[in-house]
């Protein structure tokens, strides 16, 4: 963009290019990432992926999410905005909308269209995130002369980081096999995501075979490979090695099947370097900012838990997939001109039954189950009131606020009877932890310690719904059985990596307590931009040269 002016300047006998700042900052979220990966599988990590960033750069080894609950929308917004869904407003991946009586997806948008699909999911923008990000920052700050450029698996992994302004947010379409993206950015996709979907590579991981990178019983690090914990795929009889992917496919139309292994993160890889050549990434004065969302590993972790080889397998892949990206970096934007943060958008539990067969109490929790015996419950105790609870949703309960009449004062009344009994009866449902009331919540502060101060930095009071609960460690809000989920406050979840790396920083670690609303603000720092509108983090003073 700026190719004159540094010719310019190098007639004019300035030396190189200010390094006033970096040329491109790479944010790189790997979903469901547990800090503890890093230790587990160190041993069996190259010196060029993960180690280079943790040996050259500054690791936080204690950084957590500071509130619940702990899903992937949420957690882009969180690390892009710094601050929480209290503010940012992305309280779910999906939640139900109290105004609209509807669940709605967080980056759902009905005023867009799919661009490079016919009907993929396409019609998403970030409008329901209301607060900048620090990619929104970046092209305020360049008179928008900034490129900014979001890829992942995921819609929400490209689409929240990439913020309001992008110039593109790229994600995959299960259908065709494609990146696609949606009308909010541009009406077409650029010349060379053309080119990269026209590859074909989905269909070609498609017909490769997953086998462990290692031979498998150097994987020590994780349980047998055949376990009662681990989903089966589609067309198996087993959840053990070989995958044979061009047979599995047959079960599978489309190309779903391949984010649910390690390939969809050497997809993704292709795409940022593709990414990287096509926009020009870092090649003048102007940082620019790419994000980039690792989403294959969520998909592997959810289906075979966080003790299986699959998932080892899936890291250790991963691990190449850095190198091969950060080497990229280097020969196109120069070692050194570029700085990395990697973190996660949350962590993971262990499966629950994994854990009650080893002794430790834990359980799963059926919402659905739950939504009916409290309605049947409160048709009971609440006499000529019918339907009180509209809805349960991300451990919250959405009274349904009709019932209670069109009478202000009378329905107020009996809306804190329905809110008492229902808090009443919840603790008394098995793996209940407690009960937040809105009105107590809304009496409660923004920086509260434990399990309160999570709820109430997760808990929008224009979105979020009448009561809100919390289970007990171990025990999850869902619908599966083997494999596992993530969501709650506990350490489990929100314990992640987070690690810079490059332009600015110092070499080093911390084990002092950050929250992920920190990333944020550093990077602003180091950028000379402005903290993202409503960012509640602050510097990681410690992590960053003089
Ligand atoms: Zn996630
Ligand atoms: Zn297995
Ligand atoms: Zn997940």
């Amino acid at each position: 963009m700026k190719r004159s002016l540094l010719i310019l300047l190098l007639l004019t006998g300035f030396s190189a290019l200010s390094q006033d700042k970096p040329k491109l900052v790479v944010g790189i979220v790997v979903d469901q990432m547990r800090q503890e990966y890093l230790y587990r599988f160190e041993k069996k990590f190259g010196p060029g992926g993960f180690k280079r960033l943790t040996g050259d750069g500054f690791m936080l080894k204690n950084a957590h999410y500071n509130y619940v609950p702990t899903y992937t929308g949420p957690g882009h917004a969180s690390v892009y905005t710094g601050t929480t869904p209290a503010i940012h407003g992305i309280i779910g991946n999906d939640w139900y909308d109290k105004n609209a009586h509807k669940f709605v997806n967080c980056v759902e948008d009905e005023k867009q269209k799919p661009v490079g699909s016919e009907k993929g999911n396409g019609d998403v923008s970030p409008w329901r995130m209301i607060s900048s990000t620090v990619t929104d920052e970046l092209k305020l700050a360049t008179q928008m002369r900034a490129k900014v450029i979001g890829l992942s698996l995921k819609d929400r992994g490209a689409v929240l980081p990439a913020g309001h302004m992008a110039d593109g947010a790229y994600w995959f379409d299960g259908t065709t096999g494609n990146f696609i993206s949606s009308t909010y950015y541009k009406p077409g996709l650029p010349q060379w995501l053309d080119k990269f979907n026209a590859l074909k590579l989905a269909d070609q991981y498609l017909n490769k075979e997953w086998n462990t990178l290692l031979p498998i019983a150097q994987y020590t690090e994780s349980g047998p490979d055949d376990t009662a914990y681990e989903t089966i795929f589609k067309g198996k009889e087993r959840p053990v090695f070989p995958y044979k992917l061009k047979e599995l496919r047959l079960n599978s139309p489309g190309f779903d099947l391949l984010i649910t292994t390690p390939f969809g993160s050497d997809l993704l890889t292709d795409a940022a370097k593709a990414a990287i050549e096509g926009e020009e990434l870092g090649k003048d004065d102007i940082t620019d900012f790419l994000t980039v969302s690792y989403s294959s590993p969520d998909y592997v972790g959810h289906s075979m838990g966080a003790n299986a080889i699959e998932l080892e397998d899936t890291y250790l892949r991963l691990d190449k997939n850095i190198e091969d990206l950060l080497n990229d970096l280097d020969k196109k934007v120069g070692a050194g001109q570029y700085l990395v943060f990697l973190t996660a958008d949350h962590a993971v539990a262990d499966n629950a039954k994994f854990m009650k067969d080893n002794k430790m109490p834990a359980g799963i929790f059926r919402q659905a189950n739950i939504e009916v015996a409290l309605n049947d419950f409160l048709n009971k105790n609440l006499s000529g009131i019918d339907s009180v609870i509209e809805k349960i949703s991300n451990d919250q309960v959405f009274l349904n606020h009709k019932a209670f009449g069109t009478d202000p004062k009378s329905s107020s009344v009996d809306m804190l009877v329905a809110t008492e009994l229902i808090s009443q009866y919840l603790m008394r449902v098995e793996g209940v932890a407690d009960v937040f009331t809105a009105s107590s919540l809304r009496a409660s502060n923004y920086s509260d310690e434990g399990l309160r101060g999570k709820v109430v930095r997760g808990y929008n009071r224009r979105r979020s719904g009448d009561i809100a609960f919390v289970l007990e460690p171990n025990w999850m809000s869902w619908t599966g059985v083997t494999g596992t989920t993530h969501g709650s406050g506990y350490t489990y979840d929100t314990h992640v990596p987070i690690v810079f790396y490059g332009w600015g920083i110092r070499k080093g670690s911390s084990t002092l307590y950050h929250p992920i609303t920190d990333i944020a603000p550093t990077i602003s720092t180091l950028l000379k931009i402005k903290f993202p509108s409503g960012c509640t983090g602050q510097p990681v003073s410690e992590g960053l040269k003089d």
